[in-house]
């Protein structure tokens, strides 16, 4: 039938097409309209030292309620980002985050933060200006703040990327490589980018104790981060199996439902208290929750 409609051909397409384009327009008039309406939110997960439980820090993630319904992140960041909606929306994230972690570290709580960046929002030219002055408006301290960022981040375009960083790392800034392991930065890479901390994508996490090449691949990447001077932090740990080989392999960090949900403001930071306020026997390992 498209055939016989020769050019029409496209008409065959067109209603599938028109939705899709109709949905991708709601979407884009939705997320100007909630961010101007301040309909997003920010979670904080806690991240832990694996051998103490202790809360070391939290990470930031954006949530978008639309029409009452949580809408997942890798729904709105996509499009957020094509239509240039991830630069002020990431602004926002940015400042409400070092806000709420300044504020607990006022109680001197040696709590850090981390905030998910996204290639355009580096790529922005008001980047490293907007990361400096939401630090200094808010008076969260540099060293406490990491950036999350993807590995092709780091590999594609990498020079004005890199060389961004490098400037918000040289006021102390920390840098962290999100989901290590499943883009293009190889191993070998690792000793010359600037990084302070790797994420290791939950992947890893998932085959621990169950499939044998991730296993040993965790270990090797854990045992490498150690030796370059890098902090890793295991993401996704769910299971406590997962936990209990990661604390053997001497794994620093980690992050996951079985430890923290995301939150909250005001969870987290009852979370961080008590947290950092309990005094374990050293040796003796209690989750957060
Ligand atoms: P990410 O930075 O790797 O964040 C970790 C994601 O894993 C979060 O999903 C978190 O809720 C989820 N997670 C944590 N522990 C577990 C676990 O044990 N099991 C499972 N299944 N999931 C776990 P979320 O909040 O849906 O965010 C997804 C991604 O969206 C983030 O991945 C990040 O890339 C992006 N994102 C979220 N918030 C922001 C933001 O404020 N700015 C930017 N640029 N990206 C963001
Ligand atoms: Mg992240
Ligand atoms: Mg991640
Ligand atoms: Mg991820």
């Amino acid at each position: 039938r498209a055939k016989e409609l020769g050019g029409g051909r496209v008409e065959v397409f067109a209603p599938h097409m028109h939705a899709d384009v109709v949905r991708r327009l709601e979407l884009g008039s939705d997320l100007q309209r909630a961010l101007a309406e301040e309909r997003f939110a920010v979670e904080f997960q806690p991240v832990v030292e694996l051998a103490t439980s202790r809360v070391t820090g939290v990470e930031a993630l954006v949530r978008w309620y639309r029409d009452g319904e949580a809408v997942p992140p890798e729904e709105f960041i996509a499009p957020a980002e094509e239509s240039g909606l991830m630069i002020p929306l990431g602004d926002w994230v940015l400042r409400q985050a070092c806000a709420e972690v300044a504020r607990w570290r006022g109680d001197s709580w040696d709590v850090g933060l981390s905030v998910n960046f996204t290639a355009r929002q580096i790529a922005a030219p008001s980047f490293v200006e907007s990361v400096a002055a939401a630090l200094a408006d808010t008076g969260l301290p540099p060293h406490a703040l990491t950036l999350e960022v993807r590995e092709e981040v780091l590999v594609e375009d990498a020079g004005q990327n890199v060389a961004r960083l490098s400037a918000l790392r040289e006021l102390g800034v920390r840098l962290a490589i999100d989901d290590f392991g499943t883009g293009y930065a190889s191993l070998a890479y690792l000793g010359q980018l600037p990084v302070d901390v790797i994420k290791l994508d939950p992947s890893f996490v998932a085959g621990l104790g169950a499939d044998e090449t991730l296993t040993l691949l965790t270990r090797t990447i854990v045992r490498l981060g150690r030796d370059l001077g890098l902090t890793v932090v295991a993401e996704g740990i769910e299971r406590p199996e997962q936990l209990r080989l990661l604390r053997e392999m001497g794994c620093p960090r980690g992050q996951g439902f079985l430890v923290a949900r995301p939150m909250a403001a005001g969870r987290a930071e009852s979370l961080v208290r008590a947290s950092l306020q309990a005094q374990r026997p050293p040796g003796e390992v209690e989750l957060p929750l």
